[in-house]
């Protein structure tokens, strides 16, 4: 069964190796654990639904409570504590575009907000209810989750929009096809979340971002539907699609998507490479993406993050290894490892990795072979359950990222974890952050960093630590021109910053054309537009 109040399945744990665990402590000090609240204190805290009565609409405040909060830091620390301010007054599971069409009519007449909901897995936001007079309906879209259509000539497949990871790979493999997007949260987050957040999988590099392979589909907006027909090009004016991702929910309701699908790949390997320091790495990762050699994927750590990522691996006899092998070859505590992906056809993937491994040698890297790449794939999916862990263990973590131009990326990356390493300081509280370059770009990348600081036993405390983080390195990413966000999307968290990136003109087109779908505001305010 999934969590109510923290990451994923809870028959899954992420133990922590003591060597983690010493490492961390000695870092940011003991830490001093706060018990969380039980599901049944919660519950009892969720008032009467404000909603008329409607066939659709599920009042129970268990499913209330179960879609009252995202995956961020503050939504964690209002699920575990639980103080919710806001709970949706009811939850409704569309089966069709009618019945969607319908509770658009409600919430016409009856002036409710909606909420669009795929996984819940928003980061920023992007699915709570805010507070204010009006009520509020959130709108899952898990039993919209089918295969519509597989069409093999063009390579294309549409699928119901609330259809998991998981459960749209496995319709597709059964059919010889891939479509490859894979973020952290694959398990749970939903083909409609990708598009209306323009969510990035980590092999962006080789299966491409959503925008590269969401084709058209359909949205039921309070003024009618929109129909977006998947033309592989067109020149017909301004691209419709554009409008859709990353609309967070403020247009309409995206019932289905047609995407564009690839042939499973014959293979997929995963290896690891290691570099004397942090500027030597991101130079030769550059020199791969603008080599035009068909990797699959590039991820860079920084040393800060090496270091952490080996010790939560728990493979203590690796972790040493690792580190007696990078000393005696002269790379010692600025080492920075490189994971990277080759996908494809074998005979291409044995020159693709010889190519590469050259390039990557040329640049002064030292390749280790397959081993700690395949660690990597095995627990791609599996880290995130590490924040329960941790959390458990009274440390708060979380991430945040941007991206920017090459000349931008090393400075950029220092400044956010330098800002949020100081971040503190006046509490004399320390913050453990690092970075990798998580998405390669022919002119830049995208710098992910993650935070991890000591809970206050108040959670409005913690609250407070993490807002002052947060605003710190969301200052620094504004002031060196990088984007508020690369993949996790706007919601409430990142709105104040999107004048700097859009413009006064660019937010006044955005905000007519939110304007005109949904004249009434029924749709997620609050959200991306503020
Ligand atoms: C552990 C973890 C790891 C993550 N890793 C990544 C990553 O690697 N890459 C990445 O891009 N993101 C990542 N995220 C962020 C998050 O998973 C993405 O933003 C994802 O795209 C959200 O999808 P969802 O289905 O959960 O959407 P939700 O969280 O339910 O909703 C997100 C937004 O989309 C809107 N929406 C959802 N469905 C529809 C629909 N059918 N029609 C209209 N609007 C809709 C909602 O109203 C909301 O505004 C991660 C999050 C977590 C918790």
């Amino acid at each position: 069964m999934r969590r109510w109040n923290g990451w994923g399945d809870d028959a899954k744990t992420y133990p922590l190796p003591e060597s983690a665990a010493g490492h961390l402590e000695r870092i940011l000090g003991e830490a001093d654990p706060v018990p969380d609240a039980s599901f049944e204190q919660v519950l009892s805290a969720v008032p009467a639904s404000r909603l008329s009565p409607h066939p659709l609409i599920n009042t129970n405040p268990a499913e209330r409570l179960l879609h009252a909060r995202g995956q961020s830091l503050p939504d964690w620390i209002a699920l575990r504590s639980g103080q919710i301010d806001v709970f949706p007054d009811g939850v409704t599971y569309p089966t069709s575009d009618e019945e969607v069409r319908s509770l658009l009519t409600y919430a016409g007449e009856t002036d409710t907000i909606l909420i669009p909901y795929g996984g819940g897995t928003s980061v920023v936001g992007h699915i709570n209810p805010l507070p204010g007079d009006r009520p509020t309906l959130t709108v899952d879209m898990n039993r919209l989750n089918k295969l519509i259509n597989l069409d093999e000539t063009n390579r294309t497949a549409t699928f119901e929009a609330g259809i998991t990871g998981p459960s749209l790979e496995e319709e597709l493999r059964t059919r010889g096809c891939i479509l490859g997007h894979f973020p952290q949260s694959w398990e749970f987050s939903t083909l409609g979340g990708w598009i209306a957040t323009r969510s990035s999988g980590q092999q962006s590099y080789f299966y491409g971002r959503v925008e590269d392979f969401f084709a058209g589909g359909h949205l039921e907006s309070p003024i009618g539907p929109l129909e977006l027909p998947p033309l592989p090009a067109s020149a017909a004016g301004p691209d419709l699609r554009e409008m859709v991702l990353g609309s967070e929910g403020r247009l309409g309701i995206i019932t289905r998507a047609t995407i564009r699908v690839q042939s499973t790949p014959e293979v997929e390997r995963f290896y690891a490479a290691f570099f004397r320091d942090w500027e030597t790495g991101v130079n030769a990762v550059r020199a791969v993406a603008q080599s035009d050699l068909p990797v699959s994927m590039l991820r860079l750590s920084n040393p800060q993050e090496t270091e952490t990522t080996l010790r939560l691996a728990g493979r203590e006899r690796l972790v040493s290894f690792a580190e007696r092998g990078l000393r005696l070859l002269g790379r010692g505590e600025e080492s920075c490892m490189l994971i990277y992906g080759l996908t494809g056809y074998r005979g291409i993937l044995a020159i693709t990795r010889w190519r590469t491994g050259a390039l990557l040698r040329s640049h002064g890297g030292l390749l280790v072979g397959k081993t700690i790449g395949e660690m990597w794939r095995k627990s791609r999916f599996y880290t995130p359950y590490l924040r329960n862990t941790l959390w458990e263990r009274g440390y708060a973590v979380d991430t945040l990222e941007t991206a920017v131009s090459w000349a931008n990326v090393l400075p950029i990356a220092e400044a956010i974890t330098t800002a949020l390493r100081d971040g503190l300081t006046d509490q004399d509280e320390r913050v453990l952050a690092f970075a990798h370059l998580s998405h390669i770009y022919r002119d830049g990348a995208s710098v992910y960093v993650t935070f991890i600081f000591r809970r206050a036993k108040d959670p409005a405390e913690t609250l407070e630590r993490w807002q002052r983080l947060k605003s710190a390195a969301s200052e620094v990413i504004i002031a060196h021109g990088g984007t508020i966000s690369h993949q996790h999307g706007v919601g409430t968290d990142h709105a104040p910053y999107l004048t700097a990136e859009k413009g006064e003109v660019g937010m006044s087109m955005l905000v007519a054309v939110q304007q005109k779908l949904d004249p009434q505001g029924l749709l997620n305010p609050g959200k991306l537009l503020r």
